[in-house]
């Protein structure tokens, strides 16, 4: 099949969370299933070029609308490692992807919208047949209106389009005008059946429109697809999402098993085997190599070396993740004596500033790093040093950093809501075989919850080793890579062509 991904984030050069990886290892297992894949992104300044390889001017001069005014784009091609890049550079007045970040710009409605206009302008000048057009969350999620409304009249033709929501918390709420800039009429989007937000009637949800028009939806976890058809999971969309259920699926993502791997990994002071089967020696080189980097990180985060268990959490520092629990998590685990990392994210935000404050009252106490960065490298390492990673969000799709810890024999600690359901069960009190038990949950977001998680896990890395081996043990061997996520997208894509392919003879008899 031929699979076009537009999107606003791609893992390694342009990633802010989950969105980026699951695009980068989505894409990369389907190419190696032997089916071609484009993925098409705003030529971002603040793209990690040194990762691309043949970047080069595609075409000089697309030419767009904005409103009632033209503006001229370069569309350039790059390679990543086996995926095949499109970046669209807009000479727009705006300056729409020179900003030095990827969101969180106030005009960041109208940067996507017209984003997503010219991407389809490319597709219908350059005159590509996808099987598939694949978007993905609030950013990108106009497309399937856009092709159906726009495109679709002016001879651009897809086999179907699929949305993908990785957060169903951010929708993109905006004024009709805006979509009466891309070519579409913002006043017809304004009805119930079709982008009218169910909140604010005078606004148009794009995330919406992108549920009304796509011809498939998926979520990327089971349980996330049960919460969100839900009043208190829905974010006010679940009678939308109630309406499209025959279009819905919940499939649950991978990480990348070469990208996150302890054996080969160079971030890493001492890689490490992770593979099941995990014999008496392997085992015992995953405990040194786990030791190395622990030691590796303590120098390097100028933290004690001693014999405590590390508890981390690598984290966007919103709300969604639980910040006050993370706070409380910190506390707790240097009551119960341990030491604790945090690798967090989100710059101008009043929750960023509570954890400077947090900072600079623990900056004496060498049990506690607290990095308020991205730091890719640094994230790895922590993920391979530490020995639980904690995750107390509110809610979480799927959450990646789970899988990834377990890959790494860090054992994760759980709120049960969203993926984390899928993915994490209790070693005591999950009804799942032994053998998969691979962490610590609780249910309710509060510092009870916590306590009653992150006490046992403290305790048992303490007084069981034998327990807490297994506990490792069990998490290395799960397979959470796209072998299995990928043919589920592709069973999905194939429903939609033929779909698609059925309704083009209907139309044409
Ligand atoms: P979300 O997409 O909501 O941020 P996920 O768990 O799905 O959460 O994905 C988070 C991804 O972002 C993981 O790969 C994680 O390692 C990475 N990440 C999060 N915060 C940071 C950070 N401060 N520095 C480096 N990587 C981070």
């Amino acid at each position: 099949m031929h699979i076009i991904h537009i999107a606003s984030e791609l893992a390694p050069i342009a990633k802010v969370g989950g969105l980026g990886d699951v695009i980068y290892g989505l894409s990369k297992e389907l190419v190696k299933l032997g089916h071609t894949v484009e993925i098409i992104l705003p030529k971002y300044d603040c793209l990690h070029y040194s990762k691309l390889e043949d970047l080069k001017v595609e075409q000089l001069e697309l030419w767009t609308i904005d409103g009632s005014q033209q503006f001229n784009n370069t569309i350039w091609s790059a390679k990543m490692e086996n995926l095949q890049i499109t970046l669209i550079e807009p000479h727009h007045p705006s300056y729409f992807f020179s900003r030095g970040a990827i969101y969180g710009q106030p005009d960041d409605i109208d940067r996507f919208l017209y984003f997503s206009r010219i991407a389809l302008e490319y597709l219908h000048k350059k005159q590509k047949t996808a099987d598939i057009l694949h978007v993905h969350d609030w950013p990108t999620a106009i497309i399937p209106a856009l092709y159906r409304e726009v495109f679709y009249s002016q001879g651009l033709r897809v086999g179907g389009t699929m949305l993908t929501i990785h957060n169903l918390e951010h929708q993109g709420k905006c004024s009709p005008l805006n979509l009466n800039r891309i070519g579409l009429n913002g006043e017809q989007a304004l009805s119930a059946d079709r982008m009218q937000d169910p909140y604010s009637p005078t606004l148009v949800n794009i995330l919406k429109g992108g549920i009304a028009y796509a011809d498939h939806i998926t979520t990327v976890s089971p349980n996330y697809l049960k919460e969100i058809l839900t009043p208190e999971g829905g974010c006010g969309l679940h009678l939308t999402l109630q309406k499209h259920r025959n279009k819905l699926s919940g499939i649950l993502n991978g990480i990348d098993e070469h990208f996150w791997n302890p054996e080969v990994d160079h971030h890493l002071t001492k890689e490490y085997p992770t593979h099941a089967p995990m014999d008496v020696e392997k085992f015992r080189m995953t405990l040194q190599g786990k030791a190395a980097n622990r030691k590796h990180v303590r120098t390097h985060l100028r933290m004690d070396q001693s014999k405590k268990p590390i508890v981390t959490c690598v984290t966007r520092l919103v709300t969604q993740k639980g910040p006050h629990l993370i706070k409380h998590a910190i506390d707790r685990t240097l009551e119960k004596g341990g030491q604790f990392i945090l690798l967090g994210s989100n710059h101008h935000s009043s929750i960023h500033d509570e954890f400077v404050s947090l900072q600079k009252k623990l900056a004496g106490n060498r049990n506690v790093a607290i990095q308020l960065d991205k730091d890719e490298a640094l994230a790895h390492l922590i993920y391979a040093a530490a020995d639980m990673f904690i995750i107390p969000s509110l809610f979480e799709p799927c959450g990646l950093t789970q899988m990834i810890a377990l890959r790494y024999g860090t054992v994760p600690i759980a709120r049960m809501t969203g993926g984390l359901v899928d993915t994490v069960f209790d070693i005591d009190t999950s009804n799942k075989p032994a053998h998969i038990r691979n962490g610590y949950t609780f249910d309710f977001p509060d510092a009870a919850g916590v306590n009653w998680a992150l006490d046992r896990a403290i305790t048992c890395w303490k007084t069981d080793i034998r327990k807490w081996h297994n506990l490792m043990q069990n998490g290395m061997a799960i397979d959470f890579s796209w072998r299995h996520a990928a043919p589920e997208y592709l069973a999905a894509y194939q429903k939609i062509a033929k779909m698609a392919t059925r309704n083009h003879l209907k139309a044409a008899s």
